[in-house]
């Protein structure tokens, strides 16, 4: 069982990093780095630029499971659940909440 004070602090963690991410996203839609892509396309070539955006999305996938996942962690601690191990049902210790709240298994169940 997590105490209030943890409580309070993972939940600035997640809201800071739910934040920053956002912001990222923000940045990447309003100046995606496809247009970088295009503009490179002379020195690289099409298979070059073509991997490029591949990691691009990538980054972005992730970015963006992140966010739902962090979001969903803020979720759970507005409605008082947060914390449990959505395998076993026991508390996720605080070392590895505080390393990734958006943690959903304990240690073992992740594994
Ligand atoms: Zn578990």
């Amino acid at each position: 069982m997590l105490e209030v004070d943890q409580l309070i602090e993972l939940e600035i963690r997640a809201r800071e990093e739910l934040e920053r991410l956002r912001e990222e996203a923000r940045k990447d839609e309003a100046d995606p780095a496809a247009v970088a892509v295009d503009v490179a396309i002379g020195r690289l070539s099409r298979l070059d630029s073509m991997q490029m955006e591949e990691v691009r999305k990538d980054a972005c996938r992730r970015r963006n499971e992140r966010i739902h996942l962090l979001q969903q962690a803020v979720n759970n601690m507005d409605e008082g659940s947060y914390g449990q191990c959505g395998g076993c049902g026991e508390w996720i210790a605080y070392k590895r909440l505080e390393q990734s709240p958006e943690a959903t298994l304990c240690g073992s169940c992740a594994r």
